[in-house]
């Protein structure tokens, strides 16, 4: 059971000193129990009570980093509710590729290519895949080595998945990765104990593989037993039946009853459950919706990529929180002193089309960007947050008024009735309608001119 603020309080030292950057235990104590900061930020705490309230405090699913310990690294589970609107889902699922030491150069090359080159911008989200799956499937430590060392220096952001059945091979592989910590898989009933072993001298995550779902718990509890504390969980399953009702009843039993064998993120891989591409994509879309923490494809290709990569930014979202951009005065397509001004608010969709209907206008332009704590331009003046005297007030903060000569402001056409009081707060600026849709901009732009 996850401790309560108040019983987390009682554990601190109470000195209110500030030390965590927080002004007082209690509040330090209510961030913890949420999850919104760590215990041993703290420094006042001892380790033992360190343990304990991490230990009660940790998600169902327990938090794992590939990669190297930066910020760069791929995180995987923390995961703590069934459904996301019940809170939110934390860690985005893991997309990766598989490449094998039996398939031909040139088929490895396209992959890591692929991997490299397939990279995609939305709504200021840098959209791609993360991993790859290095399989031995020769057998041969050398060539598995040299794959591994391969993939390490043709892909340098990829987090590296090590996937042989003979410890010996892992281990190797393992050691060319350095810091940049691989997943290894996989821990079987036939090499448990050799798996084991290596995940312990290298400190890397190790995967579970059963031949079903209760195979699986039995092994995980058995390297739970010997000390594992990072595992991740393959059931054996390699239908979208068996994999999706596994990926179902393993964050049901880890989140509503705490089943400590299951509290792991699963691992997918469509890529051996189908050869048609679009099947496998389809297999892969239903795995991130319901809860996989890493999918494994067997190619990159844009037409596939692209849709689970926006199926997993949808789902990922935090739906209580609003993707917002910053508060600021952007300039696009290098505009000078003649050039519009327009302003509009911070929700990241709205800034995301209107200035890219600016940018293609081609026409210099100054946007302004409003903090309206994310809502949409309607919702924001609804609710009193995009009002002609906050906007007069961001205005005159801006610095907008030394970068033009001119005093004309275009107002989203939605804003229309806000005209003559924004006038008022604004005394001196002329206050233009813009078009209602972005999509008109480009024509409304181009009409444009100051004043004289
Ligand atoms: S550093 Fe520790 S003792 Fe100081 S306010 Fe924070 S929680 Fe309390």
């Amino acid at each position: 059971m996850a401790l309560t603020g108040i019983q987390i309080l009682k554990m601190l030292p109470k000195k209110n000193c500030g030390e965590c950057s927080i002004p007082t235990c209690l509040a330090f104590a209510m961030k913890v129990a949420a999850g919104q900061a760590e215990i041993g930020e703290c420094p006042y705490v001892s380790d033992e009570i360190k343990e304990q309230i991490g230990e009660a405090s940790a998600p169902p699913i327990r938090t794992i980093k590939l990669g190297s310990s930066d910020e760069a690294a791929m995180t995987i589970g923390g995961e703590t509710c069934l459904y996301r609107h019940e809170k939110r889902f934390e860690n985005p699922t893991g997309i990766g590729v598989l490449v094998a030491t039996d398939m031909s150069d040139a088929d490895i090359d396209g992959r890591i290519e692929r991997f490299n080159k397939l990279r995609y911008e939305r709504v200021g989200v840098l959209m791609k895949a993360d991993c790859i799956a290095i399989k031995d499937g020769k057998n041969d430590s050398a060539s598995f080595t040299a794959l591994t060392e391969k993939v390490l220096k043709g892909a340098a952001d990829a987090k590296i998945i090590l996937m042989s059945d003979t410890a010996a091979n892992l281990a190797d592989a393992a050691r060319a990765c350095g810091d940049r910590k691989p997943l290894l898989y996989a821990a079987t009933n036939a090499n448990a104990d050799e798996m084991s072993k290596v995940a312990r001298d290298l400190d890397c995550p190790l995967t579970v593989r059963g031949v079903n779902l209760d195979d699986t718990v039995a092994l995980s509890d058995k390297l739970i037993a010997a000390g594992h504390k990072d595992l991740a969980l393959d059931t054996g399953a390699r239908t979208i039946r068996a994999a999706f009702e596994d990926n179902v009843v393993a964050r049901k039993a880890a989140v509503t009853r705490k089943f400590k064998p299951l509290g792991f993120s699963t691992i997918n891989f469509p890529c051996e459950m189908t050869d048609d591409p679009l099947l496998e994509a389809m297999i892969a879309s239903v795995m991130i919706a319901k809860y996989a923490g890493i999918v494994i494809l067997s190619d990159l290709q844009g037409d596939i990529l692209f849709p689970l990569l926006l199926e997993r930014l949808n789902i990922f979202t935090d739906p209580q929180r609003p993707m917002v951009v910053q508060e600021d005065v952007y300039n696009i397509n290098g505009p000078g002193e003649d050039s519009p001004v327009l302003i509009t608010c911070n929700f990241s969709l709205t800034y995301f089309i209107v200035s890219g209907e600016i940018e293609g206008s081609k026409v210099p332009s100054w946007l302004l960007i409003k903090d309206t704590e994310g809502l949409s331009v309607l919702t924001a003046w609804a609710a009193g947050k995009f009002g002609a005297d906050l906007i007069a007030q961001f205005m005159k903060k801006s610095g907008i008024e030394d970068k033009v000569k001119h005093r004309e402001l275009i107002i989203p056409g939605y804003l229309a009735s806000m005209k003559g009081e924004l006038e008022e707060e604004l005394p001196g600026w002329n206050i233009i309608i813009g078009p209602r849709e972005a999509g008109h901009l480009p024509a409304f732009l181009k009409e444009w001119k100051p004043a004289a």
